[in-house]
């Protein structure tokens, strides 16, 4: 690997100089860290109690969710620590909050374009430019898409790549459904939606599982999942409202059928997300980022890879934990060995605790609160659909969905904001299961903005938390 080294002189003190010149004294981070997956958590973690100050990019949309691709599965048994198991969005809440209580500073964007050319390097987030001494690039991978003919159409209406966030939509339940693909992700898939599915089907390529023995056989022996062997998704079909079939190519006759089922999943791998350091870093011929050997450095000194972007093989929670503590430490030697940080002095040797996350309750007769910005249920929806003179945000969750994880804190935030001029209202589609139906819901999160008992606007999946604010606010004059 073709590996370029830095003469002391090339690398620029804490300060810009010419923006200084200019007046515009522009900090420069000693510690860019870009993704909140397990690698960019750990990273910022150790980072942090290295009293770097770190800036962590978490993404929002580009290659992923913030937390990562933990935040779409369900129980993680095999991060160490947990021995009953954990819920992957848990996890991840726990390693932003480990990563917030010893001084991480988040930027909840995506970062849009990095120039490795020049030092201090230039990252273009958020409308920012952010200079950076030293960066970490935890991008990790993001799954893959099949391409059919009629995916777009589909999308969200019976085709989903995630399972784990979408198999509790009401329009899954009890009816027949498929996940593509033969590895881990599609077993455990299609094993979690023998809950609410009336059966499942597995497509495989091939003619065989590429999952773990222990996972394969729990497919095979599943009498709820059937496995269509040397099986592909040529493409989808159905009506204006949902998908209602599949077209299945026997890959050894060529023969078309059709299969019909309501929902299509898809498991069907990932693709590092390594776009942005395309032409400037090194990458291997998948698209990964090549480092030194069993070591995080990447070809260009001062950069360094942790997780699944730099690691085609291993591919685990852990394992990109581990990586990121290797990142963060080989950063914070480099830093110190070129004269470059400016560390923080912390005030509280010992920050505060974090301590458990508490749940929301769900409101009754009881407990409920006419004037509360947040608030759980059916009860709660409607008597603030009859009473509530506001802007009223609903949004529709299921309990392991993990964007719902990442959309929950930022309309929390934006009611916040508006300081009670609106407010929401949480259901969980899996315990009110007929207002999901009612409302159409058909993924999570949707999110629902109503106002004089009208629906104003819809949103699924996450959006940028100025989205909600602007379609609240405009409905603000009216309503005060
Ligand atoms: C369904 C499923 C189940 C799994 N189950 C397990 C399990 O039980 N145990 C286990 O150990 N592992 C499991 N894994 C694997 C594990 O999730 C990954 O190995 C791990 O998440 C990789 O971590 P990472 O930090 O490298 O990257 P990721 O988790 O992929 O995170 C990447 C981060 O980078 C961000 N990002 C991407 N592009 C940008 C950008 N342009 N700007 C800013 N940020 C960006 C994304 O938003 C994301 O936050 C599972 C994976 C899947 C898909």
């Amino acid at each position: 690997m073709a590996f370029k080294t830095m003469a002391d002189a090339q690398l620029k003190p804490q300060v810009d100089a010419t923006a200084v010149e200019n007046g515009q004294a522009q900090e420069i981070e000693n510690l860019v860290i870009v993704g909140s997956g397990p690698a960019g958590y750990t990273a910022a973690i150790y980072a942090a109690r290295a009293n770097l100050s770190p800036l962590l990019i978490t993404g929002f949309e580009d290659g992923g969710i913030p937390g990562g691709q933990l935040m779409t599965t369900t129980h993680v048994e095999n991060f160490p620590g947990f021995p009953d198991g954990i819920l992957g969005p848990d996890l991840m809440d726990r390693c932003k909050a480990q990563a917030l209580r010893w001084g991480t500073r988040l930027l909840e964007a995506d970062a849009e374009a990095i120039d490795f050319s020049q030092r201090p390097f230039r990252i273009k987030a958020d409308g920012q430019t952010i200079q950076a001494q030293a960066l970490i690039l935890a991008t990790g991978a993001s799954a893959n898409r099949l391409g059919l003919p009629h995916e777009e159409r589909f999308w969200s209406r019976g085709i989903s790549a995630c399972a784990i966030c979408d198999g509790a939509t009401p329009q899954f339940r009890n009816e027949e459904l498929a996940v593509v693909g033969g590895g881990d992700s599609a077993c455990e898939e299609a094993v979690y939606l023998t809950k609410y599915g009336s059966h499942v089907h597995l497509i495989v390529r091939g003619d065989q599982l590429r999952a773990s023995a222990a996972m394969a056989d729990r497919v095979l022996a599943n009498p709820a999942i059937s496995v269509h062997w040397r099986s592909q998704v040529v493409d989808a079909s159905g009506d204006d409202q949902w998908m209602n079939g599949l077209l299945l190519k026997d890959t050894g006759t060529q023969t078309i059928r059709e299969l019909p089922v309501r929902g299509l999943f898809y498991a069907i791998g990932h693709t590092p997300n390594t776009r942005l350091f395309r032409d400037q870093l090194e990458l291997n011929s998948a698209g990964y980022l090549v480092t030194q050997p069993g070591r995080p450095e990447t070809s260009l000194e001062g950069v360094y890879a942790a997780g699944d972007v730099a690691d085609a093989e291993w591919r685990q929670g852990i394992t990109a934990a581990g990586s990121g503590c290797q990142a963060a430490l080989a950063a914070e030697r480099w830093l110190s060995h070129h004269n470059l940080a400016v560390t923080v002095r912390r005030d509280n040797v010992e920050p505060l605790e974090v301590g458990e996350p508490k749940p929301t309750v769900t409101s009754d007769a009881a407990n409920f609160n006419q004037e509360a910005l947040w608030q759980k249920g059916g009860f709660a929806l409607r008597k603030l659909y009859h009473e509530c003179s506001h802007p009223l945000l609903v949004v529709y969750t299921s309990p392991s969905c993990g964007p719902c994880h990442v959309l929950k804190p930022q309309l929390k935030r934006v009611l916040e904001e508006l300081g009670g001029r609106a407010q929401g209202v949480e259901i969980d589609i899996e315990a009110d299961q007929e207002i999901a139906v009612q409302a159409g819901v058909t993924g999570t999160p949707t999110v629902q903005l109503f106002f004089n008992k009208e629906l104003q606007q819809q949103w699924k999946g996450v959006k940028q938390r100025s989205e909600f604010r602007q379609a609240i606010e405009a409905l603000l004059p009216v309503a005060v």
